[in-house]
């Protein structure tokens, strides 16, 4: 699979060991199995739950790791039995490999699968030059927002789409934490006729200030109560205090959605919170058919993300941003392009 006339190694940001910073190293470029295609990465989404997996808060990363799983690129090579082309453009996401055989994965939960791989986990992710995928994950991008914008659509997006799917009809709707998911989503509430209730860190007047912009009709601290009672919220944060004040925030028959994939402990709290048929759920991965629907639904909107771009070599820095909430909307690693020096 060699013969595209580029070197034969690639540059990539690898874990070695949870709770230690990614080291850049000069690897083999990958090549595709039968059902797999390699893609050139574009650009790579930095995600939450990437700090997770570097923070060792999820077990048995696949170590050594190259992180990342929102993930655009153009197909390069394509392994046996692959119906995608040479060329084409596609996102990786999250969800990489089910069985297709389980209860869950009959059912149309394959994202319960527990059999399931996750890119950048338990599969090699897109904080690299290049990344093989099984093509059958893969989604293929609609034109429309260059790669630094399409790349928080496959995460942020798409497990933020499940997350609104699963608050249900709600028209008044808070989101606690606004970050990559918020953004995304506000706008694509906003569109469906919905009004957002904006929560973030205490006294983060900025991200306030960026969430009415974006359409939010209130934005406060997460201490607050809204102006009324909300009829969903959905948790981006991934702070266990916030679960006793979001149910406090909404109303009878209301619903909290946990978006993330840890959270920190929730505290005990009255029951009387939970009362009234209040439902409290959390969200876990994504079907492919969700991916399929979301970004139909977001170029349609469409649905516009806000970036910061870092060099690929700059993973630990972009980490650190998203860590301590320096910058608005969503992180995106940039690699070097093909036939440029590595400097930038
Ligand atoms: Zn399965
Ligand atoms: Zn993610």
């Amino acid at each position: 699979m060699s013969g595209t006339g580029r070197p034969h190694g690639m540059q990539a940001m690898v874990l070695t060991a949870p709770r230690r910073p990614l080291s850049l190293q000069h690897l083999p470029i990958p090549v595709p199995a039968p059902g797999q295609v390699r893609l050139r990465v574009l650009a790579c989404a930095v995600c939450r739950t990437d700090l997770h997996v570097i923070d060792g808060d999820l077990p048995d990363p696949a170590l050594p790791l190259v992180p990342g799983h929102e993930v655009v690129g153009l197909i390069d090579a394509v392994g046996e039995g692959v119906t995608l082309a040479v060329g084409q453009r596609v996102g990786v996401p999250w969800l990489g490999w089910t069985c297709g055989t389980c209860a869950y994965c009959r059912a149309d939960a394959e994202n319960l699968c527990p059999a399931a791989r996750f890119t950048g986990y338990t599969l090699p992710g897109g904080y690299a030059d290049y990344l093989v995928a099984d093509a059958r994950y893969c989604f293929v991008l609609p034109e429309g927002p260059d790669a630094a914008h399409a790349a928080p659509l496959l995460c942020a997006g798409l497990i933020g789409y499940r997350a609104l799917r699963l608050a249900g009809v709600a028209q008044r709707l808070g989101f606690y934490g606004f970050g990559a998911a918020a953004h995304l989503l506000t706008q694509l509430a906003r569109w469906q006729g919905r009004q957002i209730y904006a929560f973030t860190r205490p006294g983060d007047t900025s991200a306030q200030a960026f969430a009415r912009e974006l359409g939010a009709c209130w934005a406060g601290d997460s201490t607050q109560a809204p102006p009324q009672p909300l009829d969903a919220a959905i948790l981006f944060a991934p702070v266990g205090a916030l679960v006793p004040a979001a149910l406090a925030a909404v109303r009878p028959g209301g619903a909290v959605v946990c978006a993330g994939i840890h959270m920190s402990e929730i505290p005990a709290f009255p029951y009387r919170l939970l009362w009234q048929e209040r439902q409290l759920r959390s969200v876990a991965n994504l079907t492919r058919r969700d991916g399929e629907a979301f970004l139909a639904l977001a170029s349609q909107v469409p649905v516009r993300s806000t970036v910061t771009c870092y060099p690929l070599a700059a993973a630990n820095q972009a980490l650190e941003d998203l860590r301590t909430g320096r910058l608005h909307g969503a992180a995106v690693l940039l690699p070097t392009p093909a036939g440029r020096p590595a400097a930038s």
